[in-house]
């Protein structure tokens, strides 16, 4: 399973920052030569000296790594300074405000939707107001040259602003098809790993709910596949409802598991425990029948460096127990002594 290819939006980001820091810094270095030993603009050609390094440094930096939302806005705030301070103090001929015109795309493409939109907006009325500050805009012609920089400016924010909205919403829907189960809207086994493998950061305190239905073969005997696939779509929002933290995956036919953070293990039992009975109570009204059904789970306790595999099959194996034991019950992988007992340091009772 391919989870990197998760990571579109980070991976795109990446690349345009690696790659714009290093044209940057390469495009700051000439023009800080330049700024320094032939124009006399000693300001400007200091900040592109720092600006070059920095460029530089994060070039660098994200050729081993992710590089970090900070470095995007320094990158585009360093940027948008230079370009806001050559146009106030430079001369009009340079064309330097032409640079204007193409923070839009960065922004967009760096920091996404919304900071997109913010700077895009704030960089356009600080540049109006530099413009319209300075004392003359000769060579050129002041109403034509201010309106048809507006109208560029505007063209490049709205095709900015629009190209990074539907990306952003075609790979959410591309992500939603990759990782969510069509039929009750659970996380599918993809999704488990990859929230195991990337999101989930801090696992101390991690539990694994392996969660059955019981007898469900029977349901769909009963009343029809169409009813059993609209108790699973019940039974998965039961578990959703139930959960404020943690997430619910469904791993198989009529098998789910929850990530629960826990402070202790008799807390993850307690919970598991609350689930089933209260599963066991309800009855689900479904176009004339009335149906119940009773979950049995295994739960186990995350410790360090255990893969996700070994995670799994401890739980599935109390699961397993939970099931021989008659079904409608928890069983744990630490009372059952399945391979290690104890969560991290603790000792299960
Ligand atoms: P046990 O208590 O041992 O778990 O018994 P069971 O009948 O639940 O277990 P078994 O594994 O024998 O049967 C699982 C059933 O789940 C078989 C299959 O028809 C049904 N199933 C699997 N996926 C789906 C699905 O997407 N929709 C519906 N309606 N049924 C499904
Ligand atoms: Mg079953
Ligand atoms: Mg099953």
């Amino acid at each position: 399973m391919d989870i990197g290819a998760l990571r579109g939006t980070q991976a795109l980001r990446n690349n345009v920052l690696k790659w714009m820091s290093f044209c940057l810094g390469v495009l700051a270095t000439i023009f800080a030569f330049y700024n320094l030993l032939y124009n006399d603009f000693a300001v400007l050609g200091i900040l592109e000296v720092f600006f070059a390094v920095f460029c530089f440094h994060t070039y660098f930096y994200t050729r081993q790594h992710y590089g970090h939302l900070w470095q995007s806005l320094t990158l585009c705030v360093f940027l948008s300074l230079l370009v806001v301070i050559g146009t106030h103090f430079g001369d009009i001929k340079n064309l330097l405000f032409i640079w204007t015109c193409a923070l839009p795309i960065l922004y967009y493409l760096l920091l996404g939707k919304r900071y997109g939109l913010f700077f895009s907006f704030g960089i356009a009325i600080i540049q109006g107001i530099t413009l319209l500050s300075k004392e003359t805009l000769v060579p050129l012609n002041s109403v034509n040259s201010l309106l048809n920089l507006s109208f560029v400016y505007i063209s490049i924010w709205a095709v900015s602003h629009s190209f990074e909205n539907s990306r952003a919403e075609y790979g959410k829907r591309l992500e939603n098809l990759a990782l969510l189960d069509p039929l009750t809207g659970a996380g599918n086994r993809l999704a488990m790993t990859h929230y195991f493998e990337v999101e989930l950061t801090h696992k101390n305190g991690l539990f694994m709910l392996m969660l059955d239905l019981d007898y469900f073969k029977k349901i769909n005997d009963q009343y029809g596949h169409e009813v059993g696939d609209r108790v699973l779509i019940e039974v998965t929002s039961f578990f959703r409802q139930r959960l404020n933290k943690g997430y619910v995956f469904r791993i198989g036919g009529e098998e789910f598991a929850i990530f629960l953070p826990a402070s202790d293990p008799q807390s993850a039992f307690e919970f598991a425990d609350m689930l089933r009975e209260q599963l066991a109570t309800i009855d689900y009204q479904i176009d004339e029948h009335t149906i119940n059904v009773t979950i049995s789970i295994g739960v186990a306790c995350y410790m360090p460096k255990q893969t996700l595999k070994n995670f799994i099959k401890r739980a599935d194996d109390a699961l397993y127990q939970a099931k021989q034991q008659g079904r409608n019950r928890v069983v744990t992988a630490y009372e059952l002594n399945i391979s290690q007992l104890f969560c991290d340091t603790d000792k299960a009772s």
